[in-house]
């Protein structure tokens, strides 16, 4: 049977965490949200790894379960709706600065082990290079392919998947201190290499545009850096669960039992398109180009998004899609829909009760997008909250993308409809004093200004089916998406 799993997240030892990242919290969370296997995250850890020891048992080959005293607290928190097993991967990242070829190269990779004492050792070897005790994601001066090396020499069962490929400061392809290709970055171990993560701001049809990356598996992750953004990118499988399986559904990319991704709509990433924050000029590749890669308003070089990237690594035009392609399915998290339909934050509270309550009726978040019968979604949630979630499910979406750091906006209904339903259907406790639309809302585009008339009207939605997998991008900052049924 397919099931979810999300290989790459990161625990409280991490910088910049949820202090509620323990294996109890992420045990719970991972019920809420639908998955089934649970990567660790910080693996280089020695903290980390007492308390996988004290609070994880063996399970299947090389996958461990919450402790039966421990798990028999997390379940009275779960609603009956979701509980399911949850398996935990020992597996976390790395973050690898050194001199390659005469520059810096920043690359992220997430490293996997089959059980504690691999973990131990690998810590051993670690901790001779550089400090693993500061952060649960340690900064260390090896390179990518050492740190392969090592992994492989302490047991040919590690397994090291480059992290967030395109992300601009921090990866093996990023625009500011990566490669031009897996084989620059492992050269000789590249045979190592399988799989490939594609991070929250690239997408598969993205990644397509490059032959090279071809014969390599794309994954997708979290990266989560608190319990509730656990599988907002996940990676399907249909294998039976244990480590080996896993990895070999990885390795071979078997359709049968590597089942594809779940994805943000790649605009919402927050390196998406080109610009800069603080000076709000958001360009597509194209404008960047024309201006010789530098702001307008402050002369300095905007940061190079990963649209841009995959334009410059590309050797296929978009909408081509390779034979090994798996399936994909682009999702908008289920607090944002719920925040936009009733016109209140994401974050709000209003919004939290509302997320609680729905998959106590319906069951995990991840099946309320991805398959809940949408009249069983009207039920639970009103008429407008299926309304948005067919519209997302028909990829009918507008998208105020990401760039130089900030996350993209995802949006499914236009900004003036008021979000009445939801309250009318009792979903909501109380009416808010002012609908306020989107959870976040950017100014002004500096693309808009200087293509004036090139947003598409906010108040059409495309609901022809694309032939191709990949639409022609409009220029501009406002992208539509392709509908996921044209995807498989
Ligand atoms: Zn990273
Ligand atoms: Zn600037």
């Amino acid at each position: 049977m397919e099931f979810v799993a999300d290989l790459h997240i990161h625990s409280h030892f991490s910088r910049a965490t949820s202090r509620d990242l323990t294996f109890e919290h992420l045990a719970r969370w991972a019920q809420l949200k639908g998955v089934t296997v649970v990567g660790s995250g910080d693996i280089a850890h020695p903290g980390w790894l007492q308390e996988m020891r004290d609070r994880l048992e063996p399970a299947e080959d090389g996958l461990f379960r919450l402790k039966d005293d421990l798990a028999a607290a997390v379940q009275q928190t779960v609603p009956p709706a979701c509980q399911a097993p949850v398996r935990f991967l020992l597996a976390g990242e790395i973050s690898n600065i050194y001199k390659r070829h005469g520059q810096t190269r920043k690359v992220h990779n997430v490293v996997c082990a089959p059980d504690f004492d691999t973990v131990a050792k690998i810590q051993a070897a670690l901790e001779r290079i550089g400090n693993i005790r500061s952060d649960g994601r340690p900064i260390l001066g090896l390179d990518s392919r050492d740190l392969l090396e090592i992994i492989l020499t302490i047991s040919p069962q590690c397994h090291l998947i480059p992290a967030h490929i395109w992300t601009p400061w921090f990866a093996m392809l990023g625009s500011k201190s990566g490669f031009d290709s897996v084989e620059e970055c492992f050269g000789d171990l590249t045979p190592a290499i399988f799989a490939l993560e594609t991070g929250l701001s690239s997408d598969p049809p993205m990644n397509w545009r490059i032959s090279n990356l071809d014969r390599y598996t794309l994954v997708s992750n979290s990266d989560a850096h608190s319990p509730p953004k656990l599988a907002r990118e996940a990676t399907l499988f249909d294998t039976e669960l244990s480590y080996a399986a896993l990895f070999q559904a990885l390795r071979t990319g078997d359709p049968a039992t590597f089942r594809g991704t779940v994805e943000f709509f790649p605009e919402e990433g927050k390196y998406h398109l080109d610009g800069h924050r603080k000076c709000n000029v958001c360009w597509e590749p194209a404008t960047t180009r024309a201006h010789q890669g530098l702001c307008s308003v402050c002369g300095k070089e905007v940061t190079i998004g990963v649209l841009h990237r995959v334009e410059a690594l590309a050797d296929r035009p978009a909408g081509q899609r390779p034979p090994r392609a798996a399936p994909f399915t682009s999702l908008i998290p289920l607090p944002e829909i719920l925040g936009e339909a009733a016109g209140v934050g994401a974050g709000s509270k209003q919004v939290e009760q509302a997320y609680h309550k729905l998959l106590a009726a319906l069951g995990p978040e991840l099946f309320i997008l991805r398959s809940a019968p949408l009249p069983a979604i009207a039920g639970a949630g009103g008429e407008r909250l299926a309304e948005g979630i067919g519209r997302m499910r028909r990829g009918e979406v507008q998208a105020d993308a990401g760039y130089d750091g900030d996350y993209g906006v995802i949006r499914l209904f236009a900004a003036a409809q008021p979000g009445a339903g939801l309250f009318q259907d009792g979903l909501f406790a109380a009416r808010p004093g002012r609908p306020c639309g989107p959870a976040r809302r950017r100014s002004t585009c500096a693309c808009a200004a200087l293509r004036p008339g090139s947003r598409p009207p906010a108040s059409k939605w495309p609901n022809r089916r694309r032939p191709s997998p990949t639409p022609r991008r409009p220029r501009g900052c406002w992208h539509r998406s392709t509908p996921n049924s044209a995807r498989r």
